[in-house]
C-alpha cells in the first residue's frame, strides 16, 4: 500500500468569508499523474459539489451562501502580485 500524505487545509469562501479546516489526504508521490486526492473530513459549512482525485478539479460549495469554488486554485492572489497589507 502506497504511503499517503495527510494534512489539513484552510478553506475560505471568497464570497461570505466562511472558513474552516478540511482534513485531506493524497498520494505521497507528487510527481504521480494521479494524486489520488481525497477529502477525509470537511468542516461545518462546506459540502462537496463535485468530487475529483485532482484538488484543482475538486469543487466545494459553501452552505452559507452557495458559492462554489475549487479546493486548490492557482490564482490564490490577485494577478500580478502579493496581497496588499
Ligand atoms: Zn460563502
Amino acid at each position: 500500500m502506497a504511503a499517503r500524505d495527510r494534512y489539513s487545509r484552510k478553506l475560505e469562501c471568497s464570497q461570505c468569508g466562511n472558513t474552516g479546516f478540511a482534513e485531506v489526504s493524497e498520494a505521497d508521490d507528487k510527481r504521480a499523474a494521479n494524486r489520488d486526492f481525497r477529502i477525509d473530513e470537511l468542516p461545518k459549512g462546506f459540502v462537496t459539489e463535485f468530487a475529483a482525485t485532482d484538488p484543482r478539479k475538486y469543487m466545494l460549495r459553501c452552505t452559507d451562501c452557495s458559492h462554489k469554488f475549487r479546493f486548490e486554485t492557482k490564482t490564490a492572489y490577485a494577478p500580478g502580485g502579493e496581497p496588499r497589507r
